[in-house]
């Protein structure tokens, strides 16, 4: 099986003199969404051009001359985040078609769990596909309907796909933007002072380009932006809203809003309940751990009344640590991020709050370092519940095997990490955290690595997913009965 996860940015911009530079804003805030290739398509209303690379967005426009030669009103770009194996310019977004009748932009945030199969499909059909990317699989689909409109064709595609997924396209006469029927994969429309529309994975981007938040598209909706205005159509009204959490817990940006909910304020809230559910109340001091759960941890020390020290100093300058390929390097990574204050933990009884626990690596490395630096006991609190179960619709975690929460109990991982204690956050802490109010399961999130409960289905991943399930993960399912997979299957 492939392993292509994808969780990344994309940023538009429709009817502005500057849409290159603009675009480069706009992704220049997402780059904590991706930061293994970054790329531009832009329009001038006749021709589309495009430049895209490895490496992060300043890197990848270094020349200026790069970003000055895409010029045009409107433009689509990208920040990529993949796992090992899947690098190579090849799979750098937007993708750019040139067919004898029209030239598209295309780029794709999310995973479909379906690409597989459908590739398989159409190449026995004679497609031929130049990436290893699920991106290039809309295009193929779009290419070949048979409905009249390049719109119908789109609107046809995407009632194909399955998984989580955000997709911007760009033509010579219009800007898209598709959300799956899930809203996994956040996407939201601003303006800016001169009318230009611009559209983005999240809401940070518009305060650096002077846009002001105007609608979200919703779970099935797809956006056409066009020189006569803006408008948003239902591909399908089977949908059922269920909101990446993990966007809330740890990709999105502190200062970013989604479905009207500002990220850092449920981190805080967070924290805030974690204290409230496992107090750790012979500690001196909260800490966070730089940046991911700062959040978190201020609103655990308010909640517990201990004082919030500065204990975890991070080097801004080395990007997050799940972009090193292979497990020495992680560990490597994260020595290179993270230096404990001496003066601040010597001797004392810190509680070190942290957004999530994937594989572990992170926090046994902290604990390490602050024991290094004489902290005397090391309370570990998780703002989010146990990392079950794995990812499909995005995110680089779609292996049951790399999850320690899958294998080990929270006694057995708060030893692997050295710590003197271990608490996570409850799943209905997160969700009443969050705070959600929509009326669906989880009140309208994407719970699925907490407990197991796939909205959008398995597809492709169902058998790998069923034979590789742990004792662990199989005795959760079957103490969470209400919890099942959207198309009815129980899985115990
Ligand atoms: P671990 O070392 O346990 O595998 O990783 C957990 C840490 O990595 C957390 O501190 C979190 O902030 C960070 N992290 C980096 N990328 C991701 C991601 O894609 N998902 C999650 N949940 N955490 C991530
Ligand atoms: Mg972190």
């Amino acid at each position: 099986m492939r392993n292509l996860n994808e969780e990344c940015g994309v940023f538009g911009v429709w009817n502005h003199s500057n849409a290159n530079q603009i675009t480069y804003f706009g992704l220049h805030s997402l780059q904590h969404r991706g930061q293994e290739g970054a790329g531009i398509v832009v329009s001038n209303g006749e021709r589309l051009t495009g430049h895209r690379d490895e490496g992060l967005i300043a890197e990848v426009f270094k020349d200026n001359a790069k970003l000055d030669k895409l010029t045009g009103n409107a433009a689509i770009g990208h920040v990529r985040y993949a796992t090992c194996g899947s690098g190579g310019v090849h799979n750098v977004q937007p993708f750019l078609f040139h067919f004898h009748d029209m030239s598209v932009g295309i780029c794709h945030n999310g995973n479909l769990v379906n690409a597989t199969s459908l590739r398989k499909s159409l190449e026995e059909d004679g497609a031929i596909f130049h990436s290893s990317s699920d991106t290039e699989v809309m295009m193929h689909l779009i290419r070949r309907s048979k409905a009249s409109t390049f719109e119908e064709k789109f609107k046809e595609s995407l009632n194909v796909v399955k998984g989580g997924f955000t997709y911007l396209m760009l033509t010579k006469d219009a800007l898209y933007g598709a959300v799956d029927p899930n809203s996994l994969r956040p996407l939201v429309i601003g303006q800016m002072k001169n009318g230009a529309y611009v559209v983005s994975s999240e809401t940070c981007a518009f305060h650096v380009v002077g846009a002001k938040y105007i609608q979200s598209v919703q779970a099935g909706e797809y956006v056409v932006i066009t020189n006569d205005g803006i408008r948003t159509e239902k591909y399908t009204t089977d949908t059922t809203v269920a909101i990446s959490a993990m966007e809330y817990v740890y990709f999105a940006r502190p200062d970013s809003k989604i479905a009207g909910v500002n990220v850092h304020t449920s981190r805080k809230k967070a924290g805030r309940l974690l204290a409230k559910e496992s107090p750790a109340v012979q500690a001196d001091m909260v800490i966070g751990v730089p940046n991911s759960s700062l959040s978190a941890a201020t609103g655990y020390a308010e909640e517990s009344g201990l004082p919030y020290e500065m204990g975890l100093i991070k080097n801004q300058y080395v990007a997050r640590t799940f972009i090193q390929p292979t497990q020495e390097l992680r560990d490597q990574g994260v020595r290179m991020k993270l230096s404990a204050v001496e003066d601040v933990v010597s001797g004392k009884s810190v509680v070190m709050v942290d957004d999530s626990i994937v594989r572990g690596t992170t926090s046994k490395r902290i604990v390490q370092i602050l024991k290094e630096a004489g902290a005397r006991e090391v309370h570990v609190r998780i703002a989010s519940p146990e990392f079950l179960f794995p990812i499909f619709y995005g995110i680089d975690v779609s292996n049951s095997a790399e999850l320690i929460s899958a294998h080990k109990t929270v006694q057995e991982v708060c030893e692997y990490i050295g710590a003197d204690s271990l608490e996570f956050l409850s799943v209905e802490g997160l969700i009443d955290a969050i705070g959600l109010t929509f009326d669906a399961p989880y009140k309208g999130l994407c719970m699925e690595c907490f407990t197991g409960d796939y909205p959008a289905g398995l597809y492709d991943y169902e058998t790998r997913y069923l034979s590789g399930l742990t004792p662990i993960q199989k005795n959760y399912l079957a103490n969470h009965k209400q919890y099942f997979n959207r198309e009815g299957k129980q899985y115990v």
